[in-house]
């Protein structure tokens, strides 16, 4: 295995640890080891590991098989359930992954447009595509150059780049180049540079001005959908994109990814329309057990958003005069070792990164398992205790001092 991991954020130098069991709050290591996880598989564990609901409809389903080819009541179940909870989905089309959700999401764009390019923001992360892995911006208006060997720069010249929280930048290249635009896609609320929260008004104004040309607007909620509250960041800020797109938490923990929008635009999707999307696994039954399991689970225990929303305060307030910033949205949160908290890519960029592998060392000592990057936000769970966050706290506490 490359590096010796199946994706790249998992490496950690001089080599990883291998975990053996997850439960609740917790991860337990090939070692013996026992940590306070709060990476959360990246996001989708919102109800924690081995969440008892969701394991109890794995096991269910796989009585009855776990794979048929064709299509199953579950879908209309989980279909249901998105569609009445994200003001933007009328029709929705499930995915394995993300990475699936956004590719299709930006083909349906161009497909129902007619249009050949894409705006993205800067350090915005839409999975491992051709057309997404474009990240070194310098300037809005600059072509895009390719972030990974293998990509045809031919492809990624048509994804053009902005800063996040930069409506001037977006104005002027719309303005110049809006007809050439099929889509705009961003996370309302970045998660993958840490979390980066919108501007009072920016995700409106980014809403008007693509509306004003003929520029459809895809949210990325993949982080951010159930993770922000129940209907994402487009119910939290009152913003309805054309196209959304979900993962992580939708799966419960299994492979399962979604993107919907309105019947208009939605039945461009084959075989009701033009723009070809297909998959084996594609709402495979037991993810959509999982899926309908934990979304059914967050509906019946609403209030956990609140209270992780007082969580990461408390974490918060503990890193009070440390030197840095402390950046959350609910159970989303991170120390960013910048003394301002970023509002851009190129600002999160500026975080000492050595100090934050100094830090992330002595949590780890102290059996706290963060994402091992000043770039991955770390998410807190409904699962982590008030004596999880109250050891959290006193953590972050003695390990920033330090
Ligand atoms: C994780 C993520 C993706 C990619 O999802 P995968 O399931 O890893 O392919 C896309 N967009 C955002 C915002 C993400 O956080």
């Amino acid at each position: 295995m490359p590096g010796g991991v199946s994706s790249p954020v998992r490496a950690i130098q001089p080599y990883p640890f291998y975990t053996v069991r997850g439960s609740g709050s917790r991860i337990y290591t090939a070692d013996g080891i026992e940590l306070i996880d709060c990476c959360g598989a990246y996001g989708p564990l919102i109800l924690g590991h081995a969440c008892k609901p969701v394991g109890d409809a794995i096991a269910a389903a796989l009585d009855d098989g776990w794979l048929y080819g064709t299509p199953t009541p579950a879908e209309i179940d989980l279909a249901q359930i998105l569609i009445a909870d994200h003001p933007s989905i009328e029709m929705v089309r499930f995915v394995t992954t993300g990475s699936e959700a956004t590719m299709a999401a930006i083909r349906l764009a161009r497909g129902y447009t007619g249009k050949s390019d894409i705006i993205k923001t800067e350090g915005g992360f839409h999975g491992a595509h051709d057309g997404v892995l474009v990240q070194a911006g310098s300037g809005c208006t600059t072509l895009g150059q390719p972030d990974s060997a293998g990509v045809l720069s031919d492809i990624v010249r048509h994804t053009r780049q902005v800063p996040y929280n930069d409506t001037e930048s977006l104005v002027s290249l719309v303005e110049k180049s809006g007809e050439e635009v099929a889509a705009m896609i961003l996370e309302p609320v970045m998660g993958n540079i840490g979390p980066v929260l919108p501007k009072p008004g920016y995700l409106q104004e980014v809403r008007k001005i693509t509306a004003e040309h003929d520029i459809l607007l895809i949210f990325d909620e993949v982080i951010t959908g159930y993770r922000v509250g129940i209907g994402g960041a487009q119910k939290l800020f009152g913003v309805i994109p054309d196209i959304t797109t979900l993962g992580k938490i939708i799966g419960g923990g299994l492979p399962l990814s979604a993107f919907g929008g309105n019947r208009k635009i939605m039945e461009h999707i084959a075989p009701a329309g033009p723009v070809y999307q297909a998959g084996t696994f594609s709402g495979n039954p037991l993810s959509l057990a999982a899926g309908v399991a934990a979304l059914r689970e967050i509906h019946a225990r609403k209030e956990m958003y609140t209270l992780l929303d007082k969580a990461t305060t408390v974490i918060g307030e503990s890193c009070q005069g440390k030197g840095g910033s402390f950046v959350k949205l609910g159970s989303m949160f991170k120390f960013f070792f910048r003394t301002l908290a970023p509002e851009n890519y190129a600002q999160a960029k500026e975080s000492d990164t050595t100090q934050f592998r100094a830090f992330w060392e002595k949590m780890l000592k102290k059996g706290i398992f963060l994402p091992p990057s000043q770039f991955e936000t770390n998410f807190l769970s409904a699962a982590h205790s008030d004596s999880d966050v109250e050891y959290l706290s006193s953590a972050y506490a003695s390990c920033l001092s330090a």
